[in-house]
C-alpha cells in the first residue's frame, strides 16, 4: 500500500471508506428531472432586486448570530404556531444531521447506549446516513407494498428498539405519498417521553398538509421543513419547529454562522415575495396532475398517487427506461436498487410543461 492508503487505513474510519459519496449526476446539457427542484427562476424584477441587496449584504461580517429577522420572516410567513420559535440549518439535510448526532449516545434508564433512530423505509437517504455518521443505529420499518404506513410493525418496532429519533417524511420521499395523518398520531403517542418524532415537510409546498399546527399537541413532536423545494434549493435553508427546550439542545450542536449572509438575505427577499413562490406551487401541481392523468394512461405503467413535486411510477424495466432517457438528454431517479418494494420503479420530478412532454414522448419511446 502507498503512504497515502496507509494514511487512510489508520485514520479513516471503516464505515466510512467502505461507502461511496452521495452521488448526483452531471446534468449539464441534460433535462433534469432527478431531483425535486423547482424549475422556475423568480421574475426577472425581483432577481435585479435581489441582485441589489446581495451586492449590499455585509460579507466582511459575520452572520448576525440571532438570525431575528429571517426567523420572524419565517414563522409569521410560513404557519409555525405562536409561541413556536425555529431553528435553521444549511438545508434540511443539515438539521437531520444535527438531530442524529444530539441524541446519538442515549441514556435510557440505567443503560448507556447507541441511540436507535428509525423510519419507515424506503426513506431518504439522509435519514440513515446521518445516522451512521453520528454513531447511531438505524432501523429502517418497511412500508407495505402500497407505500402506506405497517402501523402494527412501527409500533412493534418502537417497542423494541426504544428509537431515539422516528423520522416521518410528509410526503414520504422517494414514494410520493402522505402517510395516514392517525397512523403518524398512533407512532407520535408511541414515542411518548422516549423518542423524538420527526415530521420531515419538505414538500409541504406542493401537499399544503402539515402537522406544523398540531405542535402544541405533542411536546415530542418537531416539524422540518426547507426553502428547497419551494424553489430556492441552491441557497441550503431549512427551519425546525418544535419546543423551545427542545430546540435548545439541538442549537448546542448547530455549528455557529452555518446559515451565511448571501442565504440570509435571498431568503429574506424571498420570503417578502412568498405569493410568487406559491404560484409556482400551484403551477407545478397543476402539472403534476396533467403528468400523472398521461402516465396513468400508458400501457404497462403504474402510477403511484403524489403530494409532492415528483412522481413515482412502475415501468416494466426500469434500468432500460433511465438509459433511455439519459440517451435522449433526460435524467430522472431509478429508484429499482434502493429497496424490494420498488422493484422497476422510477421518481420523476415535475417539471415545466415543456420539459415534462420532453418526458413522456422520451418515455413512451423507451416501452
Ligand atoms: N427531506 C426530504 C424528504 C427530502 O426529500 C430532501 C431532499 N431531497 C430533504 C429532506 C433535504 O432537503 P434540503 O437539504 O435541500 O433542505
Amino acid at each position: 500500500m502507498s503512504a497515502i492508503e496507509n494514511l487512510i487505513a489508520n485514520t479513516i474510519r471503516e464505515d466510512v471508506r467502505n461507502i461511496a459519496s452521495y452521488h448526483v449526476p452531471d446534468a449539464s446539457g441534460y433535462i433534469k428531472l432527478d431531483a425535486m427542484e423547482n424549475p422556475y427562476q423568480l421574475p426577472d424584477a425581483l432577481r435585479a432586486e435581489l441582485g441589489q441587496r446581495l451586492a449590499d449584504a455585509a460579507l466582511n461580517r459575520y452572520p448576525v448570530a440571532s438570525y431575528a429577522t429571517l426567523k420572524q420572516k419565517i414563522c409569521a410567513g410560513l404557519g409555525v404556531p405562536a409561541g413556536y420559535d425555529v431553528l435553521l440549518g444549511n438545508g434540511s439535510d443539515e438539521l437531520i444531521s444535527i438531530m442524529a448526532t444530539a441524541v446519538a449516545r442515549q441514556q435510557l434508564g440505567a443503560e448507556m447506549r447507541r441511540a436507535v433512530i428509525m423510519a419507515p423505509t424506503p426513506a431518504f437517504v439522509m435519514f440513515s446516513r446521518s445516522a451512521q455518521f453520528a454513531g447511531a443505529d438505524f432501523v429502517g420499518v418497511p412500508v407495505k407494498a402500497d407505500f402506506s404506513l405497517d402501523l402494527p410493525a412501527m409500533l412493534a418496532a418502537i417497542e423494541q428498539h426504544k428509537p431515539a429519533l422516528v423520522f416521518l417524511a410528509y410526503p414520504n420521499n422517494p414514494t410520493g405519498n402522505l402517510f395516514d395523518a392517525d397512523d403518524m398520531v398512533a407512532i407520535i403517542r408511541a414515542l411518548g417521553e422516549t423518542g423524538i418524532a420527526v415530521v420531515d415537510e419538505a414538500y409541504q409546498p406542493f401537499a399544503k398538509k402539515s402537522f406544523m399546527g398540531r405542535l402544541p399537541e405533542f411536546p415530542n413532536l418537531v416539524v422540518m421543513r426547507t426553502l428547497s423545494k419551494l424553489g430556492l434549493a441552491g441557497i441550503r435553508l431549512g427551519y425546525l419547529s418544535g419546543d423551545a427546550k427542545l430546540l435548545e439542545q439541538f442549537e448546542k450542536v448547530r455549528p455557529p454562522y452555518n446559515v451565511n449572509v448571501l442565504t440570509q438575505v435571498a431568503a429574506e427577499f424571498a420570503l417578502d415575495h412568498l405569493e410568487v413562490l406559491d404560484s409556482q406551487a400551484e403551477m407545478l401541481n397543476a402539472e403534476r396532475a396533467r403528468l400523472a392523468a398521461e402516465l396513468a394512461a400508458l400501457p404497462g405503467v403504474e402510477v403511484f398517487p403524489s403530494a409532492a413535486n415528483f412522481i413515482s411510477l412502475r415501468v416494466p424495466d426500469a434500468d432500460k427506461v433511465c438509459a433511455q432517457l439519459r440517451s435522449e438528454k433526460v435524467l430522472i431517479k431509478n429508484l429499482s436498487k434502493m429497496d424490494k418494494v420498488l422493484a422497476n420503479c422510477i421518481r420523476v420530478t415535475v417539471s415545466t410543461p415543456e420539459e415534462n412532454t420532453a418526458f413522456l414522448t422520451a418515455l413512451k419511446a423507451s416501452l
